[in-house]
């Protein structure tokens, strides 16, 4: 965040620090083609990758092997563009507006055409210029949010004419409930899928994402879409995340107090405390993707002991009771555990009321970002 000063100095006056292990994301992409078994796995990198930044974080998945990103807007991949070599491929999953169409194809970046609409515009683009252009065929499989429908498949597989021009490259669609391995909406969403891929002969599926990947071989098609899974969030809801952690969070102590009985904590006096406490406050806050909804029901740690938040949540701080750690342990400058080994990104999500998606992106600009490598997992003890 900070440019002017030395690495060292912007660390040391940062509010915190957001380290982001480029190893361990890695490491999951390997883990995630490993159980795709042969099938391509390319990366998710939309909104700053996640939020951890897609200008660190896709040239290490190219570096891994994968070549295939896909990013929301026209605009991320313009800028994602000079950060891989030329034999990578980005895709734009929310189509193609009106009047994008030549800054889309002289950057060559791929659109998934999600409407009638866009499929005539880029073709009308490729024959302006005299050659084929690729494409991803959006359908909507039972999501009801991007893609065609099936009468809008069935119309333009029966005029392929209205193709001319364009080379699809995948069929795509997006599971609406892939972290939820028993519902039945998956089994629905496949079967559709097949009947749109039907339309199309000898085109490839891509149909996974993070969650669809755990499906099973039949969910994989022929390019799979992890995002959250590749950032260490689990692919599906239940106890056991198979991914490894890539984020780690750590925010610094501004101010530490002891209040007496009946002291009032934050915005509202929402929190009355019952006996004597100690405190500190902490340099983060809603603004900095810690939700105000963690007021009173998130926690921080040192040392592995849990420290209640208390109070409300203010923009660009919160209070902790950390009355149960010996005094003097914290002090100005001191950091505390956010997200890392005794607090999961879920964890944190769960506390949040919300999902690690959501918490990953909002994240922010503010904390000062650490690209580790940590080599390789378990090495040892040498
Ligand atoms: C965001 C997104 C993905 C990635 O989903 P994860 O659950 O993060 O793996 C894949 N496909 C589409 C269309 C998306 O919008």
């Amino acid at each position: 965040m900070v440019e002017d000063v030395s690495p060292a100095v912007a660390r040391q006056i940062s509010c915190g620090i957001l380290t982001v292990d480029l190893d361990a994301l890695a490491r999951n992409y390997r883990a995630l083609r490993e159980r795709l078994a042969g099938v391509a796995a390319g990366a998710v990198v939309k909104a700053d990758a996640y939020g951890l930044g897609a200008e660190q974080v896709a040239p290490v998945l190219y570096d891994t092997g994968c070549r295939d990103f896909f990013v929301a807007h026209l605009g991320e991949a313009l800028a994602l563009r000079p950060a891989l070599d030329d034999d990578a491929r980005l895709y734009v999953l929310n189509g193609l507006l009106p009047g994008a169409e030549n800054l889309c194809a002289d950057a060559g970046i791929v659109p998934v055409l999600n409407a009638p609409e866009q499929v005539a515009n880029w073709a009308a683009t490729a024959r302006a210029r005299g050659r084929e252009l690729p494409a991803v065929l959006q359908f909507d499989t039972g999501m009801s949010r991007l893609g065609l429908s099936g009468g809008e498949a069935q119309a333009l597989a029966a005029d392929p004419a209205r193709l001319a021009g364009v080379r699809v490259v995948y069929l795509m669609s997006h599971l609406a409930c892939a972290d939820e391995p028993d519902n039945p909406q998956n089994a629905d969403q496949l079967a559709a899928m097949r009947r749109f891929a039907a339309l199309f002969p000898g085109v490839p599926p891509c149909f996974a994402n993070s969650g669809g990947i755990f499906l099973g071989a039949d969910y994989h098609g022929a390019l799979a879409r992890p995002g959250i899974a590749l950032y260490g969030g689990a692919p599906a809801a239940g106890d056991v995340n198979p991914m490894e952690p890539v984020v780690r969070l750590d925010v610094r102590v501004i101010q530490t107090r002891t209040v007496p009985a009946g002291a009032r904590v934050g915005y509202g006096g929402a929190h009355v405390t019952a006996g004597e406490t100690r405190l500190a406050t902490i340099a983060a806050g809603y603004a900095d993707g810690l939700s105000r909804h963690l007021g009173g029901r998130g926690a921080v740690y040192v040392d592995g002991v849990r420290l209640p938040i208390t109070g409300r949540v203010s923009m660009d701080s919160i209070t902790v009771d950390i009355s149960a750690l010996p005094p003097g342990t914290l002090t100005t400058g001191s950091l505390v555990e956010v997200i890392g080994p005794h607090q999961t990104l879920e964890d944190v999500a769960e506390a949040a009321g919300t999902i690690a998606y959501e918490i990953l992106t909002a994240l922010g600009w503010r904390y000062h970002r650490d690209y580790v490598r940590t080599a390789e997992k378990n090495r040892g003890t040498a």
